[in-house]
Parts: structure tokens; sequence; C-alpha cells
């Protein structure tokens, strides 16, 4: 799954990438050091482009001893996997929108028709602002990709919620980040890893559950490879099976396999809490607490059969991995999206998150929780607020002080309470509540379950506006559509998973016709008659780093894990106060018969795989 890596060191040209073959020689390209934008392992990697013709030809990996790189080589290391060497070409895709759509006549029934950037900024900013005008800013609904930069992530969140004044913000985190993000902030106080990269490598035990790592975070999965190699333990949770047709598949590499049913990872993690327990393994600063007795009663009254009958596993492996679990000095925790995004993603995080605490592993060093996101920038959209519930550097929108602190920043006073959630929305259009929907980057028609019936919503809403690098399905059927610039066309950050804020580099100028999404922000709120002008992406980063420590260069949190000791305190309250709550909720074992995949039935499990990830890898050839 890394080839580019051979192809790149091939010491006699023996392997070439057939991508750019005969396109180029060496000194007509200008190389670019940017970050990736495809998963948020948050890869470094160059851009080889041409910038006379707008193209990006290649993707190369720091390697060797280039000490010139900024970043040495890496979060990555030199490593990338297939998608980040040759999924580039979606940059500069035939099909990239290159000229604003709107509807002729402005009738939905009309068809989509090109028009200049003038003629689409003035239809937007009247039928938001007669939208605004005759029923408020709560007729508004915005959803945004959390693929794109924290600088347009963040002016949108600010221009729905100044210039149009609605609550309703969402964005793709709540396809399932926002359930570890939750549970994250309940157990340290902040939705951020404590662990590292570095403490990955270093750990002595690794536990992996709910996920394939190899195909949805492959670099991480190398981390993980590495300890392994290095001699650690690796419990693998998961219903894949051994693999001969590759060695590198987790399972293959694990010292033990709980191959659980398809979608019982809450079974097996309350498992292992009801064997910690009783087996009196707890940390000694908490074995004593109220809380944690109350915790032991509950697990006591389930049975290793009823465990076993829920989660498809002997409960005597169950035990040994416990056991394992305690033994380890430093044990690490990796849990990916077959958890966050399912319907109780957010309590098998939180019984996760309770091993951890009662074997003293949750905030101790070289040990912790770490959630894999799919997407590029999902926690740098958590944190720029682009969340119904969330405000810019991790302030909450039913909390005063924090709106206060927002608004000295922005000088306007911010809508309060929260707004409603990306499937709250969708109903709200359906139902005539919402009128409007801005949707940047995201296409709920293409990425929702019919159930949600995202179709039907854009049909009813009376006015969409789609930004967007190609006319996805959600295009078609919006009212306006902008044409918007890639990453490898603008300057930004994005936040890997991992917390580190990296830098997005342009190597080439906008495609012809196209914007980076915050200009577009910038000019609606202009024609809207709202002065929220930036002159790049640089303005806005500042403004970002006011609001938040991690995003201001050398502040707390700036390239760095946050500190274990602050998060102690976090910690300790939600021993005293979180554990108890929700508790028989938490610990409520579903009888196998009622799981997804019994009696017949199939159980579905959706993700990224390595060579292939939303509709950008779709027009990468
Ligand atoms: S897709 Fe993920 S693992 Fe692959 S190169 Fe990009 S950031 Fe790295």
């Amino acid at each position: 799954e890394f080839c580019g890596g051979c192809v790149q060191i091939c010491p006699v040209g023996a392997l070439l990438n057939r991508l750019p073959l005969y396109e180029y020689r060496p000194w007509m390209l200008t190389r670019t050091e940017t970050t990736c934008a495809y998963c948020a392992d948050g890869c470094s990697l160059r851009l080889e482009s041409r910038p006379q013709t707008r193209e990006v030809i290649e993707v190369t990996s720091f390697w060797g001893n280039e000490t010139k790189s900024i970043w040495g080589q890496g979060r990555n290391e030199g490593d990338l996997c297939a998608k980040g060497y040759f999924g580039y070409q979606f940059v500069n895709s035939p099909n990239r929108l290159t000229k604003p759509l709107i509807r002729k006549e402005g009738r939905r029934d009309s068809p989509l028709v090109e028009a200049s950037w003038e003629e689409a900024i003035e239809r937007v900013a009247e039928g938001f602002g007669r939208i605004k005008t005759e029923h408020g800013g709560s007729a508004f609904g915005a959803l945004a990709s959390a693929r794109c930069t924290n600088e347009s992530l963040y002016a949108f969140q600010k221009f729905v919620r100044l210039v149009l004044g609605s609550p309703n913000i969402d964005s793709s985190v709540r396809y399932g980040m926002v359930n570890a993000a939750r549970a994250m902030t309940d157990l340290t106080g902040l939705p951020r890893w404590l662990p590292s990269y570095e403490e990955i490598t270093q750990a002595d035990l690794i536990f992996v559950i709910g996920t394939d790592i190899t195909q949805t975070n492959p670099i991480v999965g190398l981390k993980v490879k590495a300890a392994a190699k290095r001699g650690a333990k690796l419990i693998a949770a998961t219903p894949l099976r051994r693999r001969v047709s590759t060695m590198s598949h987790i399972v293959n590499r694990a010292t033990r396999h709980l191959a659980h049913r398809p979608g019982a990872e809450r079974a097996v993690a309350i498992g292992l809490v009801k064997a910690v327990m009783e087996k009196g393994s707890l940390a000694k600063e908490v074995a004593s607490n109220p809380a944690v007795r109350r915790l032991r009663d509950t697990v006591s009254a389930l049975s290793p059969k009823q465990i076993e009958a829920a989660a498809g596993v002997a409960y005597e492996q169950i035990e040994a991995a416990a056991g394992e679990w305690v033994a380890a000095p430093r044990a690490v925790m990796i849990f990916g999206e077959s958890i966050l995004r399912s319907l109780d993603g957010y309590e098998t995080i939180r019984v996760l998150g309770d091993l951890a605490l009662l074997t003293g592993k949750l905030i101790a060093e070289g040990s912790g929780l770490a959630p894999l996101f799919e997407e590029n920038n999902e926690l740098g959209a958590y944190e720029m607020g682009v969340v119904p519930d969330g405000l810019p550097g991790l302030g909450r929108t039913d909390d005063e002080s924090d709106r206060d602190r927002l608004s000295q920043v922005w000088k306007e006073p911010i809508p309060s309470g929260p707004g409603l959630t990306m499937i709250e929305m969708l109903r709200a259009v359906r139902e005539g509540r919402i009128k409007a929907l801005y949707l940047m980057g995201e296409n709920p028609v293409g990425s929702l379950p019919a159930s949600s019936a995202a179709a039907e919503a854009l049909d009813a809403a009376e006015f969409v506006v789609c930004q967007d690098l190609f006319l996805t399905e959600s295009g078609r059927k919006a009212d306006v559509v902008l044409p918007a610039a890639s990453f490898a066309e603008q300057n930004g950050t994005f936040t890997n998973q991992e917390g580190r804020v990296q830098a997005v580099r342009k190597a080439i100028e906008p495609i012809h016709g196209t914007r980076p999404d915050w200009e577009i922000l910038s000019q609606i709120a202009l024609e809207m008659g709202y002065p929220l002008e930036y002159q790049d992406g640089a303005e806005l980063s500042h403004e970002i780093g006011r609001l938040w420590s991690a995003c201001r260069p050398g502040g707390p949190g700036w390239r760095g894990q946050p500190k274990r000791s602050e998060q102690a305190g976090a910690a300790d309250r939600y021993l005293n106060q979180g554990l108890t709550e929700g508790i028989s909720e938490r610990y409520r074992l579903d009888p196998a018969e009622n799981s997804a995949a019994s009696n017949g039935r199939f159980h579905l499990a959706i993700g990224p795989v390595l060579f292939h990830s939303g509709k950008m890898s779709l027009q990468a050839a």
C-alpha cells in the first residue's frame, strides 16, 4: 500500500509513476511543501507543479537526509499511502467547476447555466437577503465539509452566525467525529489526543478496536506496526479475519485477536471493564472511589455468558486481553469509524475511557486514547466551531462568557443557544421551517443514506447555494453553484487528528475561474452589506490564533500534545461526577438476537478504503 515510496527511491528508474510520465523535465517543476488533503493522519508531502500552467504534476515525499524541509520528514516520516501519492489528480480534473452556475430566470425548474462571478454573487446576496428579511436568521441552515482549511471553516461559521444570523451550522464531523469529541471532552476536558504518534511507536501495548487501520489511516497503522515490530503487544478487536493476501493487515500482526461480532465493540469494552474490576486490577488512586463501587455493582450484574453472547468472543479471551492491558506500563487505545459512526458510538467511547481511567492509563505519560478520523480536518472543523453547539476555540454557544469572549473579537453579538444538527436541519427544511441552505464542500445528497431524505430536503428548500470543486449530487439541485479552489491553490492550515496544526501552502494559483472558499464568503458578505473582508488566509489565521491557542504559532498546543498534568483535573471530575452518569445506558448489553448481524441479517460497515475516500479520489485516475 506504500508503493509510491518504491517508485520514489528506485535507484535505476526501473519503477516509474505512469501518471506524469513524459509530462515534464525535473527542472521544469516547482516544489511546494504542504499537507495531504485526504485523511486525518496529516502527512506532509510535496506538490511538484508547473505554476505557469496551474498544474500539479506529481506528489513526492520527504525522504533520505532532506534537512531543508520545514518540518523534517513530517508526522509521516517520509511515508505516504497510495491516496497521498497518486490521488492528487482531482486538482486538474477536467470535471472541475470553473464558472459559477445559476438558474436561468431564477426558477428552480430552469437549467443551471454559466454566469459571471458578479452575477452569481449578486444572486446569492439577493436570495439570502430576501429570506433573512422575510423569515429571520433561523430560516438558514449551513453545512460544511471538514476537508476545507481551518481558515475557510472559520470564515464560514462567522458568515453564518454574523451575516446570516443563524445558529444552524454543522459539518461532516456529524458523521461520527462528534461522538469522539464529546466523549473525550467528558473524560479529559479536551477533544484532543493526549498520546502522540511517537508515543504509539514507543508503547508497550496497543489496543486497536473498531477500525481496519491499514485501510483507513495507513500512516498511523505504520506506527502501530513499528511498535509491534519493536516487541509491543498488539490486541486487535475486530470481526476481520486473518488474510493471506497482505501481511500488513492489522490482524496478521496482532498478538491477540478478539474476533467479535460485527457491531459489538461496546460489548467487548464492557467485558474488559468487568474483567479488570473483578480481577482487582484497578489503579490505586481510583479503587476506593464511591463512583467506582457503583460501577462494580453494575458490571457484576452482567454474567460472562451474557458478555460472550453479546460480543461473540469467549470471556476467557477478554479476561486475558484485560490482563495484558493492565500489565503494560504504556498502553495506547486506538479506535475508529466502526465505533465513531455507530448509534452507540458516544457510549462505547465512554466505556473505553472508563477502562483507561480505572487502570490509570487515561492521563498517564505514554498512554491514552486515540480516536481516528476519516477526513483530513475533522478536528479543525470542530475546533473552528462548525457545529451547532460549539464556537471557535472550543467555546459553547450556550455559555454566555464564551459568547462574550467571541463577540469582543467580532465586535458583534453572537446568536445564543445551540442550533440544529445536520439531520435536524434537513428535517426542518422538509417541514418548511428552514428556507435556505448554504453548502460549502458538503454533499448531503451524495453522502447521507436515502433514509435522511436529503434530496427531498434540497428540493423543498426555497434557495440553495452550493460551493464546491465539482458539480455534486447536491449541486445539481442548487439555485447557485460556486466553483471553489482546492487545497493546492490556497494557503491555510489543517489540524490532524493528533492535534497538529499544519500548513497548507499554495502550489498553483486557483484554477481559472475558481476562488478560495474564504474569499467567496468575504465577497458575498460585502455584497450583503457586512464588512467581512480578508485580504488573505494569513489574516484569518491571525484572527483564529486570538481565539484558539493551538492555532497561534508558539501558543499552548501548537504542534504539540496538551499537557497531561493540565487535563488531570478534568479526569478527576469525570471520576467523581461523570463515571456514574448514564451508567445504566452505557453498560446495558443488547441480547445477541437483537444485534444487527444476527438472524441472517447483515451488518453494513462503511468507511474509507486505501484507494478511495470521498469524491476527490473519484476524480483521480
Ligand atoms: S491519505 Fe492519510 S495516510 Fe495517506 S498520505 Fe494522506 S494523510 Fe497520509
